[in-house]
């Protein structure tokens, strides 16, 4: 029973005995392993590599889900949705999550309070408008450039990992490749798809791209259409606001609507678990922060500069901005690569 760990701010949670006798096994496959689910929890996420776990309780995932979302309330004495992801198999029981504890995945290390991983910040990747003002200059990438910034990550030993990878770091669930790098894209914009995706591609790294979703299919923009595909091919599309709308500013029940719709289209379209948000221009404060954990986000990417996360600090991820123009060298300087 030693493998059900729940960090000390979950306890509380677990007192209350909503469900008398309640027992979900998760069994590995291969080995037979069987993680056991604590037998009294008012909520639980449950999340397994896909292809480690066939089976819950006894019932068979794989021949029950084709992806996306599946309400297995019927199973359960209580609500109880299936997820599953392009790399992680994932159940949610319970009404409301009381803390956003991912849990429950066999370990592989120890939980770290601090990792120094290179978040990368993309906007536009392609060539420019006619007459582009300052701002669109240091927004966009061009496409030679940005391939020779991912060929440079990708010869100098780079491996691409998600958020969730690193939020799965922290607790000591995954094991980080030597050289991670997260490389995130903001707004959506459709040269992402048309420019970078293929040289991501090309250099088999993943990326994460955060959605302002009232502007999907809008001139510029990305369409649901490619947003899926790109999600198909491994892409990460998370949260970036219904609208580009500074939360800082706004009263708690716009706040609200701007975290949960936005996330709530994305995962209707891509049928995959938003669980991270990029706040548009920058801007958070303790009460936008608490919105978001409440409301089952792991972490947030901010603009404040540096590469270094704390594990108790992940609604203020710091990212590395990547300006349209700037010099190989001075990308390698912020990547600490020798040139
Ligand atoms: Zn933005």
């Amino acid at each position: 029973m030693s493998r059900c760990r729940f960090r000390p701010g979950a306890m509380v949670f677990l007192s209350v005995a909503v469900l008398a006798t309640f027992t979900v096994a998760l069994a590995l496959h291969g080995v037979g392993r069987v993680v056991p689910v604590p037998q009294q929890v008012d909520w639980a996420s449950i999340i397994a590599e896909k292809g480690s776990s066939d089976s819950i309780d006894g019932r068979s995932l794989s021949s029950s889900l084709t992806g996306g979302a599946e309400p297995v309330a019927n199973r359960f004495p209580v609500p109880a949705v299936l997820r599953r992801s392009d790399r992680y198999v994932e159940v949610d029981i319970g009404q409301k999550p009381p803390s956003p504890v991912v849990d429950l995945l066999p370990r592989v290390g120890i939980a770290v309070s601090a990792l120094d991983t290179p978040i990368l910040m993309y906007h536009h990747v392609g060539p420019l408008p006619s007459n582009p003002d300052a701002i669109r200059r240091g927004l966009t990438v061009s496409q030679g450039d940005f391939a020779a910034q991912v060929r440079l990550l990708a010869t100098s030993g780079f491996q691409s990992i998600s958020l969730l990878d690193l939020m799965l770091a922290f607790r000591g669930y995954k094991q980080l490749p030597p050289k991670p790098v997260i490389i995130t894209f903001d707004d959506g914009y459709d040269d992402n798809y048309r420019y970078a995706l293929p040289i991501l591609k090309e250099n088999g790294m993943k990326a994460t791209f955060f959605i302002v979703t009232d502007l999907v299919g809008k001139t510029e923009y990305l369409t649901w259409q490619q947003i899926t595909e790109m999600a198909g091919e491994g892409m990460s599309m998370q949260a970036h606001g219904v609208s580009h709308i500074d939360l800082s500013v706004l009263p708690p029940s716009q706040v609200l609507y701007q975290i949960t719709e936005s996330r709530r289209a994305i995962e209707a379209h891509t049928g995959r678990r938003v669980r991270f948000y990029a706040y548009p221009s920058g801007k958070f404060n303790d009460g936008v922060v608490a919105a978001l954990k409440e409301n089952g986000y792991l972490a947030a990417a901010s603009t404040l500069y540096g590469t270094d996360h704390r594990a108790s600090e992940p609604f203020i991820l710091k990212r590395v901005r990547v300006q349209g123009g700037e010099s190989l060298q001075s990308f390698a300087r912020k990547l600490k690569i020798a040139k």
